[in-house]
């Protein structure tokens, strides 16, 4: 079993210009086999969590145990880790073979014609077996990516971690690569943690997804849970594209339920099942997705209107972008749905789909 678990991990950095807490007593399991996806906005500490575990940084205080056996104070070669950078950090002068049987170097029971075969199990797995006698420099990025990955996996190691490991590369390759990773893993069936600051690739790799802030993890769930369940305003904010709606309202409560306004204008209305924990007169954060915003024909009790500022076709939808009292949202809808710049909008949110935070904390309070 090589879970990994790690145990109020701290890392603070100490130089000249002061003290930097990268990484914040994060808490954190990965089961064995399991895909966990790190993400979070630069300078969050993902990269340096991730180099802890690896133990290309020292941890100030915690605990890093992979199978139940702490590892923090071995050196990475003792940990049974592999990682794979951005940046490939392939060995330019030798071949395609010669880098993938670079992660066997400090393997001494095998053979050589042993090694040699685990080279070619492994290129085959990664499809690149017709490449295996050139030089990274006649490669692509997704096929240089695919030696790295080789030279990475071919050691059999407990943990797989990946640092950005398809940034370096276009779109297109990038959403293959997802797939063809994923296909990896599942054959491999590795612990592996994935570190991106791209929230729709962390949707689409993650059995599970940590995300990150300042240092700390705010919320470890499914995508779908995150997405559809956030633990506060930044998680709710962060995931999702375009991100959600946020506006400040107050809580009106009445017998039947709860009205939100902002500036004295009705925003939206929920019904008592959903509101424990808000009180008449609480200061709210009310957040909208993009996808939830209908437009309807006339005015309800729980409508807002809206003026059409801009709408922006994307292909498979249309961002319609409108004013509301001094706020500007974004909505998302079909593409068959097209109101003309200045016209006005009976717009409403049904009460499962509204969010209420918390504007001090940000915690989640529906
Ligand atoms: P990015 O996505 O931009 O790589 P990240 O989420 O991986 O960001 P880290 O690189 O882990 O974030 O950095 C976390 C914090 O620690 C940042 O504030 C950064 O400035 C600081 N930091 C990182 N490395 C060092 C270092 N060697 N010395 C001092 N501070 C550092």
């Amino acid at each position: 079993m090589a879970d990994l678990e790690l145990k109020n991990l701290f890392k603070q950095y100490d130089d000249a210009k002061g003290t930097e807490v990268a990484v914040d007593r994060v808490d954190l399991r990965v089961d064995d086999g399991e895909r966990l996806v790190l993400v979070g906005p630069s300078g969050c500490g993902k990269t340096t969590l991730l180099r802890c575990i690896a133990g290309l940084e020292t941890t100030t205080d915690g605990k890093i145990e992979i199978g139940g056996r702490e590892v923090q104070d071995l050196t990475p070669n003792a940990r049974d880790i592999a990682m794979v950078f951005q940046s490939y950090a392939l060995y330019t002068k030798m071949t395609a073979r010669e880098n993938i049987g670079y992660g066997l170097k400090h393997s001494s029971t095998l053979s050589a014609s042993e090694r040699e075969q685990r080279v070619e199990e492994m290129a085959e797995m990664l499809g690149i077996e017709e490449l295996l006698d050139n030089n990274p420099s006649e490669m692509s990025g997704g096929q240089q990516q695919r030696v790295a990955l080789g030279r990475a996996l071919v050691r059999n190691p407990d943990v797989f971690l990946l640092d950005e490991p398809l940034a370096n590369l276009d779109a297109k390759l990038r959403a293959h690569m997802r797939t063809e990773l994923q296909r990896i893993h599942s054959e491999l069936d590795v612990t592996m943690v994935y570190v991106t600051h791209d929230q729709k690739e962390a949707m689409t790799m993650g059995d599970k997804i940590a995300i990150m802030d300042d240092g700390e993890v705010q919320q470890v769930a499914s995508p779908e849970e995150a997405y559809d369940h956030p633990n506060n305003q930044f998680v709710a904010t962060f995931l999702g594209s375009p991100s959600m709606n946020i506006i400040d309202a107050t809580a009106r409560k009445d017998s039947k339920g709860v009205t939100f306004t902002h500036e004295n204008k009705t925003l939206a209305r929920v019904s008592s099942s959903y509101i424990e924990g808000i009180n008449d007169g609480d200061d709210v954060n009310v957040g909208l997705r993009p996808e939830d915003l209908e437009f309807t024909d006339s005015a309800t009790g729980s409508s807002f209107t809206c003026r059409v500022t801009v709408r922006e076709y994307q292909g498979n939808s249309n961002y319609i972008h409108l004013k509301f009292a001094d706020k500007e949202l974004t909505s998302k809808v079909p593409t068959n749905v097209t109101p003309d710049v200045g016209d006005d909008l009976e717009v409403t949110v049904a009460s499962e789909d509204i969010y209420v935070f918390d504007p001090d904390s940000g915690e989640a309070l529906k």
